[in-house]
């Protein structure tokens, strides 16, 4: 069907004469939707309104589309085609919609049966109303004329779907009134996307007099017998935990609650709260002072572990608390609350999510990187603020953590917490992509990638044998260090590398060797502060001024491969003498694990990791004499800028599309080639779509991102003409400004 002048067909009499037939507003944004479906000749015709309050899009009429996900589909500002549009206020017009980089596929819309699309903003003066879509099945099926028709509809629009917005920000909830409370929000910059619904509980302030009033309360008229039943339940939970963590964990959870089991055991601990409530005193007041009597010696040791330890009984405070004062038998974790911390240790993130937490809030000075890779491995929510309001919220107030957008809502209301708890299954349901992924990755024009996993937890190995990740491109060993507070010995990490192998039967396995020092430190190792910690003892250099754990390492790992194909990588080299100094480690290490009788027939290939300026000024060299080579892209950026990755401060000069950056790469690219070094890409670049279309065009192939993007990240290179991105990489690499190459970027993303 021809669809000329469509500008003059749909006049604003027939739009207006719909409002006037009796029905519901879905039932008349329906008719709308049919109506401008049917005069645009589309088969898709959506109506997304904004939601000021959410600061979303929700997907409120369809034609063409899944009708199951009207009110369901929730988009973020800036997420997908029609998010952008909203975001940028600009029409897009795309031949084929999956071939521009933003798009995002909504499983079970049925949309993949649609390439042409078309979206405008809808907008009343300056503010926001919502998205107007179409779709078609058939390529570059809408033109200008059609941007242009569908512009004028929407402006035609406007007036009337505000309202109906309005009417339906009022009408929600079986027609109850939305609640019209002033919710004060905390923003900050989200980690783990996710969002957390709970109460308030600050980390730090637990047995402060807040603390004391909201259990005194509860727990007043208690006496020794339920102490002693709290205690029962509290030891029960405990060693339940222990085991399943042995079991979800075991690579950093292994008797994580030692501690806490002893305590319950300690009679100076236990024996003299009983005596204080047989004293008179209540049960809850005399856990308190006892914990913080505890609290006080523990923090004022030398002892760096021991001071750890004050963490571990504010925890087990915690969960007598809760067991006293809550009547549920598994009350004694986190479920329903929300951490607000100061600082956190990796291992009390393992502890406080192992016991169920719904999110956490972590003050931005006292967060660290390898907190935000190990809670994005454990998949809790997480955000960090610098707003210090944090601290004064009340325990036990309601919030929801909104960990997409990087926001605390604090008292919202219950109509505001079922709207997240929409948006939380909306999220969840993303994970259907899953099913959609592929044995193996191709680009458009036919060019083979590869999709590697990098692990950080073994429980990563799971998601990354669902999404047939082609094998693990890097494991990050230090985790097991960092959380425990001794070094584990040979035997220990045997066990660990061992299940990686069980678990991963591909060729593709990539251990690397301890990256501790820089942010992530051994809080066991003395005299390990030192004023530059990026600059100083970390990775590789570490490992070569204490070869003992060199080789410990070096011979588990060798232990656990044997049999197998595998590969060792070392992180941060700086010269062709650490990494023939890093190869010889590894004859050593065979050669102790030989003289101990153990046998060792294949070896691994070995590996260098490029993140130092220094390690690219070698390249040639590294690539002659290594195996093959993975450019670390966080720490290459870090080093070759000059800039923290951890410095929130300036975090805007941490640019990936800088042209040293670029060139660098591609001169790695070029010796890795030359010396026919396989090459990978490892760290945050690898699952950034902008990037990675220049590093295709490169001719770089093989990527190591975190498993659960893989879907995604799969679906987007489908997308991708690589012969094209191959003449756009050389356009970009004669860039010589940041604002050249990251207009040049958006801009040859957003073509078709
Ligand atoms: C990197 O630097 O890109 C990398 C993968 O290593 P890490 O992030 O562990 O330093
Ligand atoms: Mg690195």
């Amino acid at each position: 069907m021809n669809k000329d002048n469509v500008e003059l067909i749909c006049n604003i009499g027939e739009l207006s004469g719909l409002f006037r037939e009796k029905s519901d507003i879905r039932g008349f944004l329906y008719k709308v939707v049919k109506t401008v479906a049917a005069h645009m000749k589309a088969d898709v015709c959506s109506i997304y309104l904004y939601d000021e309050f959410l600061d979303r899009l929700i997907l409120e009429a369809t034609e063409g589309l899944n009708p199951d996900l009207i009110g369901k589909l929730i988009l973020s500002i800036g997420e997908g085609l029609v998010g952008s549009s909203m975001k940028e206020l600009r029409p897009i017009l795309e031949k084929r919609g999956r071939d521009n980089p933003s798009f995002k596929a909504v499983p079970g819309s049925l949309e993949e049966k649609y390439d042409a699309f078309l979206a405008v903003p809808i907008l009343q003066d300056v503010s926001r109303i919502g998205v107007l879509v179409l779709q078609h099945s058939r390529p570059g099926y809408f033109n200008r004329n059609d941007m242009m028709a569908l512009k004028a509809i929407a402006s035609q629009l406007a007036t009337t779907l505000e309202n109906a917005k309005l009417l339906m920000g009022v009408n929600k909830k079986n027609n109850g009134v939305r609640e019209q409370r002033e919710i004060s929000v905390i923003r900050g910059r989200s980690i783990v996307e996710g969002i957390g619904i709970g109460t308030v509980y600050v980390l730090e302030d637990q047995h402060n007099d807040r603390g004391k009033d909201f259990y005194k309360e509860i727990c007043d008229s208690l006496g020794l017998e339920d102490f002693q039943t709290a205690l029962k339940q509290t030891a029960e939970q405990l060693q339940n935990l222990q085991a399943e963590m042995e079991e979800r964990l075991s690579d950093v959870a292994s008797f994580i609650f030692s501690t806490h089991l002893l305590m319950l055991q300690d009679t100076s601990f236990i024996g003299f709260i009983e005596d204080e409530i047989r004293g008179g005193k209540g049960p809850c007041l005399a856990v308190i002072d006892r914990v913080e009597y505890f609290v006080g010696i523990f923090s004022q040791s030398e002892n760096p572990r021991v001071i750890e330890k004050v963490q571990d009984i504010r925890d087990l405070g915690h969960r007598i608390l809760r067991n006293l004062a809550m009547e549920d038998q598994n009350a004694g974790d986190y479920s329903g609350q929300l951490v607000i911390a100061r600082e956190l240790l990796p291992s009390e993130l393992v502890k406080i999510t192992a016991q169920h937490v719904e999110g956490f809030v972590l003050y931005s000075q006292g967060a660290s990187a390898h907190i935000a890779v190990l809670a994005k491995s454990l998949d809790v929510p997480m955000m960090y603020t610098e707003d210090k309001n944090v601290f004064n919220l009340q325990t036990n107030i309601p919030v929801i953590l909104d960990g997409i957008q990087g926001n605390l809502l604090v008292d919202p209301g219950s109509d505001t917490m079922e709207e997240f708890q929409k948006i939380h299954s909306s999220v969840s349901d993303w994970s259907d992509l899953e099913n959609s992924v592929t044995d193996e990755t191709f680009t458009r024009d036919g060019k083979k990638l590869s999709l590697l996993a990098t692990i950080n937890l073994l429980s990563d190995i799971s998601t990354a044998v669902k999404v047939k990740a082609e094998g693990i491109g890097l494991y990050r060993s230090e985790f097991p260090f960092i959380i425990r507070n001794s070094f584990p010995s040979e035997e220990e990490q045997f066990l660990v590398y061992s299940k990686i192998f069980q678990r991963m039967s591909s060729d593709i396995i990539t251990l690397r060797t301890l990256d501790i020092g820089g942010d992530k430190i051994l809080s066991y190792m003395p005299d390990q502060k030192e004023d530059n910690p990026f600059l100083g003892l970390r990775a590789i250099r570490f490992l070569l001024q204490n070869k003992k754990i060199f080789v410990s390492q070096l011979k588990a790992m060798l232990r656990a491969g044997q049999g197998r194909s595998f590969r060792i990588m070392f992180p941060m080299i700086s010269s062709l003498d650490d990494f023939l100094e890093s190869k010889r480690m590894v004859e050593k290490s065979r050669e102790f694990l030989l003289r101990d009788g153990f046998e060792c027939k294949n070896m691994p290939q070995l590996g260098v990791m490029v993140e130092l300026p220094s390690a690219i000024e070698m390249a040639g060299e590294l690539a002659e004499e290594a195996d093959f080579i993975s450019i670390g892209s966080n720490d290459l950026v870090q080093y070759l800028l000059g800039v923290d990755r951890t410095n929130e401060k300036v975090s805007s000069f941490y640019e990936a599309r800088h042209p040293a950056v670029l060139r660098s790469i591609a001169r790695v690219v070029r010796a890795a080639a030359k010396a026919d070094c396989p090459l990978s890409l490892c760290g945050n670049m690898a699952s950034d779509r902008g990037m990675l279309y220049f590093l295709v065009g490169t001719g770089m192939t093989n990527f190591s991102l975190s498993p659960g993007l893989i879907p995604e990240i799969q679906h987007y290179l489908n997308s991708l003409n690589a012969e094209k991105a191959k003449v756009d990489a050389k356009i970009l690499l004669s860039m010589k400004t940041l604002k050249e190459v990251d207009s040049y970027i958006t801009e040859v993303l957003s073509r078709s």
